[in-house]
């Protein structure tokens, strides 16, 4: 019998993945966490008695093996708010998909849609053509901007950037090309389903990880939170986990965290400094999320809602998502320059932002938090290089949202990564 061990190191959404699938084919894995919380960048975070993720996330229907993950492990339909895609600007745009086969999801939203001129619907219907028709394939060194060169201003800067910097996390005049080509292709291209929008109705942690978790207890899994692993040893017999207290050796090791953690997890293992450099070297961008709590009375008139005006482009109705009441998150992606902004001038901007969005006058807010992740997700830049899940040192696996994929930096493209690695441990060990 082969030996089929496996250590998983990081219980976020790729370790987590992995660790589900890999347990659903009877392979024994044992998960090492280093934080208290499961999750990584998609958490719970409990403040001030206050119980919020430490970043607003939205799913699309596009995020199948998400969904199969989700079901897998027990999640209910209810824990997610399933919306039409709907693009909402108060008082400048509305366009909501309608429940119809594709393309007519889409052309029904085009023809009822408010704050577009004819013209710029046209243009929005021959340039999805186009790309369609070019099956999304567009010049590997083409950015965003690029792509949108002959998009009249209106759609560029209500529809195609926004949805640019909430898919891939990065300024369109830096942005991949194809990569937002392929989510295109996955969901405005797909069907309605795809384009459905996805708001989690619990928190982060307890959306996928902790349902995870129990998935693996029930199949000889193990989750140890509150354990970093600091090194990696090759030898004859396996790998040795530095902070793993069992000292046993295991046949394959997935490392499943972000990439710079990743990076110095590869180096201890002297086999590839390579690869451990190309991690440390991948750019980031950050994401802050400001959450303003304005209590019974105030809400968006839509779960989610596109800011026209600068600092933040999203703000989410978290009311409307099994949230308390007249909780807002706003999103602000890709930008830094408000980091070194002190937070109860962040929260004063915001709320001024919000007042001037929606036309009337906000109450006070009754508690506020910003949560900045400085290193959220990869910058998703043209003909970046991404590694792929197998590395120099056979029995040693990379799984992680900035693993090769079509996807940028997503839930969808991190359990991907995770199946992916438990699908080649499988085939590799003949279970
Ligand atoms: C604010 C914010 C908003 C986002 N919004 C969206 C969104 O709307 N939609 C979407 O799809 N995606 C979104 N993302 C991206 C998404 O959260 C990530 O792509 C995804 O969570 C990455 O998962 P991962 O498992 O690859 O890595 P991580 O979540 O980083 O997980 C890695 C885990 O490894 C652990 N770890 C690290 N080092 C060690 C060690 N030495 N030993 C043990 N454990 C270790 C970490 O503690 C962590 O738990 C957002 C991200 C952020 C930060």
């Amino acid at each position: 019998m082969a030996d089929t061990r496996v250590a998983v190191i990081g219980a976020g959404y790729a370790g987590l993945a992995c660790a589900v699938e890999l347990a659903r084919h009877d392979i024994p894995v044992t998960v090492f966490e280093r934080s208290l919380t499961m999750g990584g960048r998609a958490r719970v975070v409990r403040k001030n008695e206050r119980v919020i993720d430490n970043g607003q996330h939205l799913l699309i229907g596009a995020y199948t093996e998400l969904a199969r993950l989700l079901r897998l492990t027990g999640c209910s339909p209810r824990q997610l708010e399933r919306l039409p895609l709907t693009l909402h600007i108060a008082g400048k745009l509305r366009l909501k998909a309608a429940p119809l086969p594709a393309p007519f999801h889409l052309a029904f939203g085009l023809l009822t849609a408010r704050g577009l001129s004819w013209r710029e619907r046209l243009a929005m219907v021959r340039w999805l053509g186009q790309l369609k028709r070019a099956h999304y394939r567009v010049p590997p060194e083409m950015t965003v901007d690029a792509l949108l060169a002959a998009q009249p201003a209106t759609l560029r800067t209500q529809i195609w950037e926004p949805l640019c910097l909430a898919a891939l996390n990065t300024a369109p005049a830096q942005a991949s090309a194809q990569v937002f080509a392929n989510v295109l292709r996955d969901s405005l291209g797909a069907n309605a389903t795809a384009s459905e929008l996805l708001i989690p109705r619990v928190d982060l942690t307890d959306l996928f990880p902790v349902p995870a978790a129990r998935y693996l207890a029930t199949r000889h899994g193990e989750v140890h939170t509150g354990n970093a692993i600091r090194a990696i040893t090759p030898g004859t017999d396996g790998f040795q986990l530095e902070g793993d207290t069992s000292g046993q050796s295991w046949p394959h090791v997935v490392i499943a965290t972000a990439p710079y953690h990743a990076a110095p997890l590869l180096a201890s293992t002297a086999a590839c400094p390579d690869l451990a450099a190309s991690l440390s070297a991948l750019p980031c961008e950050p994401i802050t999320t400001v959450y303003l709590a304005f209590g019974a009375g105030v809400s968006l008139p839509e779960a989610m809602i596109g800011l026209s005006t600068p600092p933040a482009q999203w703000a989410f109705d978290r009311g409307r998502c099994g949230g308390p009441e007249g909780l807002i998150a706003a999103v602000i992606s890709a930008h830094d320059e408000h980091l070194a902004q002190d937070h109860a001038a962040l929260c004063a901007r915001l709320h001024t932002q919000l007042e001037t969005e929606l036309g009337r006058k906000l109450p006070a807010p009754q508690w506020s938090q910003v949560i900045t992740e400085k290193r959220a997700t990869f910058a998703c830049r043209p003909g970046l290089e991404r590694p792929p899940i197998a590395t120099p040192l056979p029995g040693l696996w990379l799984a992680g949202d900035y693993v090769a994929s079509d996807y940028p930096a997503t839930l969808e493209a991190a359990v991907r990564s995770g199946v992916a690695c438990a699908h080649a441990i499988v085939a590799g060990t003949g279970v």
